[in-house]
């Protein structure tokens, strides 16, 4: 990055961002059409002052591999030290890089400029302060403060610091190093390949890389681990190069994917009972959180292994706010998002996941698909979504509460958990109904014993659903 970024060239005026991508854990939008470099610098303004007026002087600043990222960086640079602020430029790299950065370095906070898992015509913004992540009240005052024009001035430097080697010794720092093993790395071309192709260089076994060159178009599969479809490539190299282990990232490497050795995917409520494990050998009892998404099985697990899990909101801000609230060593969402307070900083680090996965494979008497063995076999959804009404989403999902408590009254086999929507618990297993934070979906989930127990909960999620005016199909079966 060149450092035009000191001469300053824009306006300072008071802004108007488009509502829309003012959203609750992030700022994110579409290049040419809701999010451009002027965004980039009043969003500089607006964060500088945030950070300044909150007494901070120093931010660093990181960004993906996208065409539009540089564009943004420069601009957001420039908003950022007319505020005063000192601004770290990390550069290009995961996200997680970034929080690393602020947390080692001691910075008052930090911006990644990354569309995360989204089309290569996204992008958008992850703010943290030191103390941590700037969401939901906290982005619509940065709108207020950009529209209002009222900013903090300053003559702000910029500084070019390169922590790659720094972050991946520590990432290497971790590993126990108690047996070689053979691990499939895929980088589906996101903001982490520069960073894993050094990483295995001083991991000892054997590594594969895949798609480890950074490409912000994603010629090969979509960077979002979650969809099955984007681990097929993965899965394949698992099986023919008979490998240990599998792990994959999203397009800044905040969240992991993983396959054992037999290709079977591991969802992130099964590598929580596998991190737990460990981390309740150290911190017995203590809290572990996950989100209203996660299986039965997961909280059992946990429970039984004697900690205490503890079921939270959807949303990796509101589960890291939990996880501090809690004190909890670790934390995590059905989404891939995954935080260890136990040897890490409490940020989601899809990269430091791999890590201390490969740890317990390594521990294991038997292969990677022994360290789930225990857990009972479920039958389940996938995550099914469909539109509603933004306005009224919310208030639809009430409803549904109301109706399913009201059941509860004269039924005492079922059980309503209202954290997050409807989570409701029956003896064939429990169902979910929540309105999504970022979108006008509602989103179900069901999970049961047995295929009879899982159609009698999707029968449930129907009735609920028409009692509301909508229709759910659940067309595909999850695993
Ligand atoms: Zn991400």
């Amino acid at each position: 990055m060149s450092m035009a970024a000191l001469t300053k060239t824009r306006k300072v005026q008071p802004y108007t961002f488009d509502p829309t991508i003012l959203r609750e854990y992030d700022i994110r939008g579409q290049i040419g059409k809701n999010l451009s470099a002027d965004d980039a610098f009043s969003l500089g303004c607006a964060l500088g002052t945030y950070v300044r007026r909150k007494g901070g002087q120093r931010i660093c600043l990181g960004y993906d591999g996208r065409a539009s990222s540089p564009v943004l960086a420069e601009a957001m640079i420039e908003g950022l030290t007319g505020t005063g602020l000192h601004v770290d430029v990390i550069g290009l790299g995961p996200t997680p890089m970034l929080y690393y950065a602020v947390k080692d370095s001691h910075a008052d906070a930090g911006v990644m400029i990354t569309g995360s898992h989204n089309p290569a015509d996204y992008n958008g913004f992850k703010m943290t302060l030191q103390s941590g992540p700037i969401y939901g009240e906290a982005v619509q005052e940065l709108g207020r403060i950009a529209a209002s024009g009222e900013f903090e001035t300053g003559n702000g430097t910029v500084a070019v610091i390169d922590i790659q080697d720094l972050y991946v010794a520590r990432l290497a720092r971790d590993f126990n190093r108690l047996k070689d093993l053979k691990v499939a790395w895929d980088c589906g071309n996101g903001a982490a390949g520069e960073i894993v192709r050094r990483l295995i260089k001083i991991l000892p076994g054997e590594h594969i890389l895949l798609f480890d060159e950074i490409d912000g178009t994603f010629p090969n599969h979509h960077p979002d681990p979650t969809v099955d479809e984007n681990l097929a490539d993965l899965i394949r190299i698992v099986k023919d190069k008979k490998c240990d282990l599998g792990v994959a990232f999203d397009g800044d490497a905040d969240r992991i994917g993983a396959v054992d050795e037999q290709g079977n995917i591991m969802r992130c409520d099964t590598l929580m009972t596998i991190y737990a494990k460990d981390v309740l050998s150290r911190h017995p009892g203590a809290t572990i959180v996950g989100d209203v998404k996660c299986s039965q099985v997961m909280f059992d697990d946990i429970a039984r292994m004697g900690g205490k899990a503890v079921m939270w909101k959807t949303g990796h801000s509101l589960i890291k706010a939990k996880m501090a609230e809690e004190k909890s060593p670790l934390s995590g969402e059905l989404s891939g998002h995954i935080f260890f307070g136990d040897g890490w900083y409490g940020f989601d680090d899809g990269i430091y996941c791999a890590v201390r996965l490969m740890n317990e494979v390594c521990k294991a008497a038997g292969p990677a698909s022994s360290l789930t063995a225990h857990l009972p076999r479920i039958h389940n959804t996938p995550e099914i979504r469909f539109e509603v009404d933004e306005t009224h989403k919310f208030d639809l999902v009430a409803r549904i509460v109301a109706s399913v408590k009201e059941q509860a009254k004269s039924n005492p086999e079922i059980k309503v958990n209202d954290i997050d929507g409807a989570r409701v618990m029956t003896p064939e297993g429990w169902w979910l109904i929540r309105a999504s934070n970022t979108q006008n979906v509602l989103v179900t989930r069901a999970e049961a014993r047995t295929p009879d127990g899982l159609e009698t909960l999707k029968s449930m999620v129907q009735k609920e659903v028409k009692g509301i005016g909508y229709d759910v199909s659940f067309s595909a079966q999850g695993h």
